[in-house]
């Protein structure tokens, strides 16, 4: 069975005449070890596959399948459950609390674990050696460059070990010299192990990917 399966998934946002067909028909698989990029213009789709795919919201038709269990059909709870163990959430607008240190927001994503908190710190120092951030664990987030801060998100992301990474635009708010570190970052993870599913509209960000999907009008065209 596949990491993720959408099959024949149609979003309609809204109703009669002011409908919007964000996704039309859209079939895709994502196996253990890819690293996919989802490329296409602003308002093809991209983001509502991604948030579909992510669990975060029912499709109009179709269905969604992770290792070959229906993600919609679970309660909200079991969804939720679902997502915390299944996958990884990265944001270009990183959502780092601002309060808390570089290594108490990669812990957040513990929260719910049964580890100790010695063990999640361990945890968490050790997934921020893993994205280059060893260093700036007791720092706050602001201290750190925007490239910094998206490798902390990642680092939250991944803490859990989750199967599936998930990147909305993750160099959206970068330079070109701390693209160029959280794309190497990504690939990194991806040659060890780690699959990923990337929107970007940046062609040197698919080029880290192992398979690009093109989007346009809702569709996917190739
Ligand atoms: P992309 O990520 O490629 O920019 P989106 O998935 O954000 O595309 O949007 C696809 C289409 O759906 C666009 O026409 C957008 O305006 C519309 N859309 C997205 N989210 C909503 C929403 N919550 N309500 C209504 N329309 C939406
Ligand atoms: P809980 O029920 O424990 O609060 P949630 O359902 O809020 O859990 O979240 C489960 C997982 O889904 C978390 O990894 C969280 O980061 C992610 N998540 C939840 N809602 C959103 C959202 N709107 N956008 C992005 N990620 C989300």
């Amino acid at each position: 069975s596949h990491l993720l399966e959408v099959r024949d998934v149609r979003k309609v946002y809204g109703e009669g005449e002011g409908a919007t067909h964000a996704l039309c028909n859209v079939n895709l698989t994502v196996d253990d070890g890819e690293f996919v990029a989802i490329m296409g213009p602003s308002g093809s789709g991209k983001s509502t596959l991604l948030s579909t795919l992510g669990g975060l919201q029912s499709p109009t038709s179709g269905k969604v399948l992770a290792d070959s269990l229906d993600i919609y059909g679970l309660t909200t709870d079991g969804r939720s459950d679902f997502r915390r163990e299944y996958l990884g959430f990265v944001f270009q607008s990183f959502h780092l609390v601002n309060y808390l240190s570089v290594l108490e927001n990669v812990m957040l994503s513990l929260a719910v674990s049964a580890l100790s908190k010695g063990e999640k710190r361990a945890r968490a120092h050790e997934t921020l050696a893993r994205v280059g951030l060893a260093d700036k664990a007791e720092k706050l987030p602001e201290m750190l460059s925007g490239g910094e801060q998206e490798r902390v998100a990642i680092a939250r992301a991944i803490v859990n070990e989750p199967p599936i990474l998930l990147a909305d635009e993750p160099t959206g708010n970068l330079d070109s010299v701390n693209t160029g570190a959280v794309l190497a970052l990504l690939a990194e993870l991806n040659a060890t192990g780690q699959t990923v599913v990337m929107v970007t509209h940046s062609h040197r960000a698919a080029q880290a990917a192992s398979r690009t999907i093109t989007m346009a009008d809702g569709c996917v065209v190739g």
